[in-house]
C-alpha cells in the first residue's frame, strides 16, 4: 500500500486524485493482511482501488468535483464502497470527475482537469476522467466510476483501459450522489475483462436501500455469483468449440453506427476487431437501430430534467456552500446556489427546469420519455436478430485539454453511440481495440453492448480480445 501511495505521488501532474490518506489507506491495507491470516482472502484482497468522488464516503470528503460540496463528509459509505471494503480491496482515495458527473472530459471538475495518461495534453474523456486514467497510469488495478449517459465507456476508451457498465439495477445507488436517477448505474473501470469481473461480483448485489435494486436478474439472485457462473460457462462453452469458440455467435453492426460523423481511423479500428471476431467463428449482421441520433436530444431532455430535481436539496441549508452574504431565505438559496455550481451543473439545471415546467412538460419531456420508450424497443428487436451489438464508443479521439471548452454541444452529440445503451439500461463494455496513427498515439475503443443481464456473456466476449 505504502508503495502504491508513493507511486501515486510521483504522477501528480495527471491531476487524477483529488484526496488521498496515507493513514486511512494503511490502515485498510492492516485489515485486508488480517483477512489473509484468516484465511478469508479473496481476490480483491490487498488490492489496490480508488473511488470516484461521486461515492460517498464516511471517513474520506465526499464533493462530486463541485465547489457546491467543499469539505462535505458523509455520515455513511456508499454501499458499493462498504462491499469492496468488505472484500478487502485497500482505496489510495477519491478520484477527479466532472462536476456532479455532468461532461465527457473531465475539465467541468473544480480540481481542475485531468490529464490523459497516455498523452498530457489530452483529455482523459468524462465524467470518470480520474478512475480510467489512474487505471491507465498502473496507479491501481481498478477503479470505482458511474455511467448515467456513457462515463464509465468513454473515458475508458480514451484512456485505453476495459470498463463495464452492468444492467440498471445491478449495482446499488445507494451512496451515490444522484445525477440523472433513471440512468445512474455504477460500474468499474480495469485494465481487462478478469479483473473487470472481480470487482463487478464485489460490487453487485441485491440492497434494500435502493428502490430500484433488483433482487432478481433472470430469475436468478442478483448478486456475483451469477455474472461469474455466466462467465464460467460461456468460457466453457468456447472452449469445447476448439479453433471456433465463437462459432453460432451472432454479432449485430448497427448501420446508424458507421454514418459520416465517425471518424475512419475509429471506423477501421472497429473493423478489425470485428475481422478478429469474425476470424474466431463470429457471424456479423447489420442490424437498425434507427432512432441512434434521436437518443441525443432525448437524453438531453431526460437526464437534465432529473438532475435539477435531484440537485435542488443543494440549497446552502441542508447540504452544501452557503454564501456569505444575503438579505433573506431565498437570496440565500440563490446565492449558494449560483455560487456553489458550476457553468455545465447550471447549464443543466436550467434545461431541466424548462422542460418540467408548465407548458414545457408535454412538449419536451413527455415526448422525450415516448422515444426512450421506443428506443427501448428497438434495442429488444435488434436482440432478435443478434447475441451482441458491436460498435464505436465515441465518434472521434479524445480532444486536447482546453480546446472547445465554450461548446458544450459538441460533447453532447459526442455522446451519440454511449446514450441509448443508457436510456434503455443495457449492459454494455468499453474495450481497447487499437490506436491511432499520431505521433503519439491515442487508444480507441470497442463497445459491446448485450441484452439484459449478459454481463457475463460480455466479459467472455471481450476475454476472447484480450
Ligand atoms: N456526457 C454525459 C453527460 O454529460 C454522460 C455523463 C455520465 O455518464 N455521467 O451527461
Amino acid at each position: 500500500a505504502q508503495q502504491a501511495l508513493d507511486s501515486s505521488a510521483r504522477q501528480k501532474e495527471l491531476n487524477a486524485f483529488v484526496q488521498q490518506d496515507a493513514a486511512l489507506t494503511l490502515a485498510q491495507a492492516d485489515a485486508a493482511d488480517a483477512l489473509i491470516a484468516q484465511g478469508k482472502a479473496g481476490p480483491l484482497t490487498g488490492i489496490p482501488i480508488a473511488h470516484k468522488d461521486l461515492f460517498v464516503t464516511k471517513d474520506w470528503q465526499t464533493t462530486a468535483c463541485s465547489k457546491m460540496l467543499e469539505g462535505y463528509v458523509s455520515p455513511f459509505d456508499a454501499t458499493v464502497v462498504t462491499k469492496l471494503q468488505a472484500a478487502g480491496a485497500v482505496s489510495l482515495g477519491k478520484l477527479n470527475c466532472d462536476e456532479f458527473a455532468m461532461g465527457s472530459r473531465n475539465e467541468s471538475s473544480v480540481f481542475g482537469p485531468v490529464r490523459n495518461p497516455w498523452d498530457h495534453s489530452m483529455v482523459p474523456g468524462g465524467s470518470s476522467g480520474g478512475s480510467a486514467a489512474v487505471v491507465a497510469a498502473g496507479l491501481v488495478a481498478g477503479a470505482t466510476a458511474t455511467d448515467t449517459g456513457g462515463s464509465i465507456r468513454q473515458p475508458a476508451a480514451l484512456c485505453g483501459v476495459s470498463g463495464i457498465k452492468p444492467t440498471y439495477g445491478t449495482i446499488s445507488r445507494f451512496g451515490i450522489i444522484a445525477y440523472g436517477s433513471s440512468l445512474d448505474q455504477a460500474g468499474p473501470i480495469a485494465r481487462n475483462a478478469r479483473d473487470l469481473l472481480d470487482l463487478l461480483e464485489a460490487m453487485c448485489g441485491f440492497d434494500p436501500q435502493d428502490a430500484t435494486s433488483l433482487e432478481f436478474c433472470d430469475d436468478q439472485p442478483n448478486n456475483g455469483a451469477r455474472i461469474r457462473q455466466q462467465f464460467e460457462q460461456q468460457q466453457a462453452q468456447q472452449e469445447a468449440q476448439g479453433s471456433q469458440p465463437l462459432k453460432g455467435l451472432r454479432i449485430g453492426v448497427p448501420a446508424q453506427f458507421f454514418g459520416p460523423g465517425l471518424d475512419p481511423v475509429v471506423a477501421d479500428a472497429i473493423e478489425a476487431a470485428l475481422k478478429t471476431y469474425e476470424s474466431l467463428g463470429a457471424e456479423r449482421v447489420t442490424v437498425q437501430l434507427p432512432l441512434t441520433e434521436l437518443s441525443v436530444p432525448t437524453y438531453y431532455v431526460i437526464s437534465p430534467a432529473e438532475a435539477s430535481t435531484n440537485l435542488s436539496r443543494f440549497d446552502g441549508v441542508r447540504f452544501g456552500h452557503r454564501a456569505s452574504q444575503y438579505t433573506d431565505l431565498n437570496s440565500m438559496i440563490s446565492r449558494s446556489r449560483s455560487e456553489g455550481f458550476g457553468p455545465e451543473v447550471v447549464r443543466r439545471i436550467l434545461v431541466g427546469t424548462y422542460v418540467l415546467s408548465h407548458g414545457y412538460y408535454d412538449a419536451y419531456y413527455l415526448q422525450a420519455q415516448r422515444v426512450r420508450r421506443m428506443i427501448v424497443d428497438d434495442f429488444q428487436k435488434v436482440f432478435e436478430q443478434c447475441d451482441l451489438i458491436l460498435g464505436p464508443v465515441t465518434p472521434a479521439l479524445g480532444r486536447k485539454l482546453g480546446a472547445n471548452i465554450e461548446d458544450p454541444t459538441t460533447d453532447w452529440l459526442g455522446d451519440v453511440y454511449t446514450l441509448g445503451v443508457s436510456l434503455a439500461g443495457l449492459p454494455a463494455m468499453s474495450i481497447p481495440c487499437g490506436f491511432s496513427k499520431d505521433e503519439r498515439p491515442l487508444p480507441i475503443g470497442l463497445q459491446i453492448i448485450g441484452n439484459y443481464f449478459r454481463e457475463g456473456q460480455l466479459l467472455a466476449f471481450a476475454d476472447r480480445f484480450q
